[in-house]
């Protein structure tokens, strides 16, 4: 099967770009990938996309963002895209034992928010347990959160946290904080936020079908000892992970494997592929800014297709 357009990955930014590229006649095939509609799917409600004036929720949005993407003749793969070439043009891409070639590419695989692992964080995700802080910590007006991770994201989703939850407490696996200076004497100093040195969360109780999280178990790496602490939310600041290994072989990534686009522009270090949304952006990582470089992706590749002709 050969298209004009292959886009790889289905949040804000794929949709988008699938349904600037289908509206340009361009035919686009998109591949769902292994969390279709991204990670908007595992938010709940979503407030702060233009538009929604009373909310959203995550799944029905992205549920939205195909529907609008499909209207205009994008055909969806719910397949996960195990391998490409883009060794030379046209390139290809490979799905179980099936090859497409594209005329060009947009990869929008996203980053994912590390997870603990922990069988009853799945469970609770969305209800009382979250990766995104500016997405949810209008949820915990007045509530007592924790914060897990010593990095930058821990420091400013705690600070951040403070304006609506009436306690933060900062639980971090050793005893100093990776973040930077600046970053943790804002937290440090700040009445709200106080800190759990030297724990990890062994556990997580609750039912997300009655009051969701209720409580936290940690473990105390020095001594062993497991303590039961009732809280209303618990945010994940340990790091995102751009899923970019695909593309390793092929284009330019920075050190922590987020691809490269040149300034004001969804270019990538290779002629004719594309990369937009969280793959690409280490700096805003919304919903919106996503879908808007989607729509830069669409319009690139549609004028790199036609300068070919
Ligand atoms: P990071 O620097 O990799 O920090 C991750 C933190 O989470 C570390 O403290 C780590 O502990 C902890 N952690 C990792 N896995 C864990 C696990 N399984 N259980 C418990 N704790 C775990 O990630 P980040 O904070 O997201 O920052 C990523 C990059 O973005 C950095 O370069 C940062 O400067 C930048 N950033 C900047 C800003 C800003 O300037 N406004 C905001 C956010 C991020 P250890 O310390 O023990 O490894």
């Amino acid at each position: 099967m050969k298209r004009k357009v292959i886009i790889i990955g289905t949040g804000p930014a794929g949709f988008t770009a699938a349904l600037y590229a289908g509206r340009a006649n361009m035919e686009p095939l998109i591949f769902e990938g292994p969390q279709p509609g991204g990670q908007l799917t595992i938010t709940t409600d979503v407030e702060n996309y233009p538009g929604f004036p009373d909310g959203v929720m995550g799944p029905e949005l992205m549920e939205l963002f195909r529907e609008q993407a499909k209207r205009f003749g994008t055909e969806t793969l719910t397949q996960m895209v195990d391998k490409v070439d883009l060794s030379q043009r046209p390139f290809k891409v490979y799905s179980g034992d099936k090859e497409y070639i594209g005329d060009s590419i947009i990869i929008s695989t996203g980053a994912s928010a590390k997870l603990l692992g922990l069988e009853s964080e799945k469970r609770l995700m969305g209800y009382g347990v979250s990766a995104c802080a500016t997405c949810d910590a209008f949820f915990f007006k007045d509530k007592k959160v924790f914060v897990i991770g010593g990095g930058d994201s821990a420091m400013e989703e705690a600070t951040f946290l403070t304006k609506f939850a009436s306690s933060v407490t900062i639980v971090h696996r050793r005893d100093s904080f990776r973040a930077s200076k600046i970053m943790q004497d804002r937290a440090l100093s700040n009445d709200k936020i106080d800190v759990i040195w030297n724990s990890e969360v062994v556990d997580l109780i609750g039912d997300e079908k009655d009051k969701g999280l209720e409580k936290v178990i940690l473990n105390n790496v020095l001594t062993n000892e497991k303590t039961e602490h009732y809280v209303d939310g618990l945010f994940l600041g340990i790091g995102h992970s751009p899923n970019s290994v695909l593309f390793k072989d092929y284009l330019d990534l920075d050190e922590k494997g987020y691809i490269i686009t040149k300034p004001d522009s969804s270019e990538t270090s290779l002629e004719g592929v594309f990369a937009a949304g969280d793959i690409q952006d280490t700096k805003y990582m919304q919903a919106i800014t996503a879908a808007g470089s989607g729509c830069m992706a669409a319009m690139d590749a549609e004028r790199y297709l036609e300068e070919l002709e």
